[in-house]
């Protein structure tokens, strides 16, 4: 049926103008029609919420979606440890049915936690081959995403040029513009993992944002960790006019307080990671530095090979880290704690859902459930052990919910997952497939490092 009535569930509309309460979502086809109270039509069919919180599908502004079958592999490793041994060593071993079945099933677990956008960061394009496999992938599990095509970190062979030297592939782009986005539309959209100033030299990043902007993507690049190669980078950029809304920073742990005002001014959007960050060694997430300049993050999961993938448990890190900054420096400089709390769930969820949709340049379709957008729209079973009396829905949501909670989401006004079970009918032989693959590029690992 065309239509779809969700009635019964406490409704978390994210939109202003909508608000919270036991409200009624009606949808047709893969748009929102209508989210308000006593809504009722006879040609819609009826999905019972009764017990359920109803939020907006929530946004994974950044992961590394290729890296599914590493799972764990880099649970103890800090950055540089990362750096070798993922990026100059397991990452060379992935073939294109790697990406491929590591992007599906990746996404697929997106899906079954209440992710209905994935910002997919994609830097291990080697070829062509494993590109069109990645975007695959990403297709086959009907989640809603933009594609980063980024470029891969190995270390030179002899010859060769540093990866913080090569532009961004303009041939690539341009073919993946012409071959697979040809429709703005699409579920799957493109965007460019770009290495910007951390992590190239200036020359390489002007000619990426340049690229980027050439055919309006959005631009994505890491910055924190190690040394950046371009200290002056930012500046740079922003005074030939090329810092904006499209640009998107993730982590930004070691930018001056001067640099984020700079490019705050700018739109220039910030995804944490803070679980990652504050295992590897980024430095404390930039949450509530956003939050003093009058600005939100968006938050994404970033590595499956170290942490969990539910966007719950990478919410509830971001609160619970900033509010143990913000309690430790009170305690410091007033000898006492904040008389409330610095932030509230309320944040957290606009992190996961509003701003993550702004990040990746989608802030017109997704993010809320508002009527006119993209019906993206997740039930969370309240009614649960975990998660009864309900007193407040939104708390629910970020301090107690878990993916076992998550009992239906439609992308798009299509069924993704139904009382608790994925849609997609061949996941038992998928997940035999990334156990292969995960068991063969482990196998490499102990030769590379040059252990037993
Ligand atoms: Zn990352």
């Amino acid at each position: 049926m065309r239509r779809k009535l969700i009635k019964g569930g406490y409704v978390l509309s994210m939109d202003e103008r909508i608000g919270s309460g036991l409200l009624t979502v009606l949808i047709d086809g893969a748009r929102i029609e209508d989210v308000s109270a006593g809504l009722d039509t006879p040609d819609a069919e009826v999905i019972d919420a009764t017990g359920c919180i109803v939020i907006p599908g929530l946004v994974n502004a950044h992961m590394h979606t290729w890296q599914t079958a590493l799972r764990g592999i880099a649970a103890n490793w800090t950055l540089p440890q990362y750096f070798r041994s993922v990026h100059a060593g397991l990452a060379t071993l992935f073939s294109p049915d790697d990406i491929h079945i590591g992007t599906l099933v990746g996404a697929l677990n997106q899906l079954n936690s209440g992710t209905t956008t994935l910002g997919d960061w994609c830097h291990n394009n080697q070829t062509p081959a494993h590109t069109d496999r990645a975007i695959d992938g990403l297709i086959e599990s009907g989640i809603r995403s933009v594609f980063f095509h980024g470029s891969p970190k190995p270390d030179p062979r002899p010859g060769e040029k540093h990866f913080s030297e090569v532009p961004h592939p303009r041939g690539e782009v341009e073919r993946l513009l012409k071959d697979r986005f040809a429709n703005d539309d699409a579920l799957v959209t493109l965007g460019m993992a770009i290495l910007g100033p951390h992590y190239s030299t200036y020359d390489v990043a002007v000619q990426d944002f340049q690229l980027a902007r050439e055919y309006g993507l959005v631009a994505s690049m890491h910055c924190a960790g190690l040394e950046a190669k371009t200290p002056d980078g930012w500046e740079r950029l922003a005074a030939e006019g090329l810092l904006d809304a499209r640009t998107n920073v993730v982590h930004g742990n070691n930018l001056s307080d001067v640099q984020l005002q700079m490019m705050l001014e700018r739109g220039v959007t910030f995804s944490i990671a803070p679980e990652t960050e504050m295992q590897q060694g980024h430095g404390h997430p930039i949450t509530g530095r956003l939050r003093d300049a009058g600005h939100a993050p968006s938050l994404g999961v970033d590595l499956e090979s170290s942490i969990a993938g539910d966007m719950f448990t990478v919410a509830r890190m971001a609160l619970a880290s900033q509010r143990a900054l913000d309690n430790a420096a009170s305690r410091a400089s007033l000898g006492h704690l904040p008389a409330t709390s610095t932030l509230s769930c309320d944040d957290a969820l606009q992190w996961i859902t509003l701003r993550g949709a702004e990040a990746l340049g989608l802030a017109d379709r997704i993010g809320s459930l508002t009527p006119g957008k993209e019906a993206d729209v997740v039930l969370v079973r309240a009614d649960t052990i975990s998660m009864r009396p309900l007193h407040d829905p939104v708390a629910a949501i970020v301090l107690q919910a878990s993916p076992a909670n998550v009992d239906t989401v439609l992308v798009a006004g299509e069924y993704r997952k139904r009382h608790g079970e994925l849609t997609y009918a061949a996941l038992g032989r998928r997940l035999d497939e990334l156990d292969a693959s995960g068991r063969r590029i482990a196998g490499g690992l102990s030769q590379l490092l040059g252990s037993h």
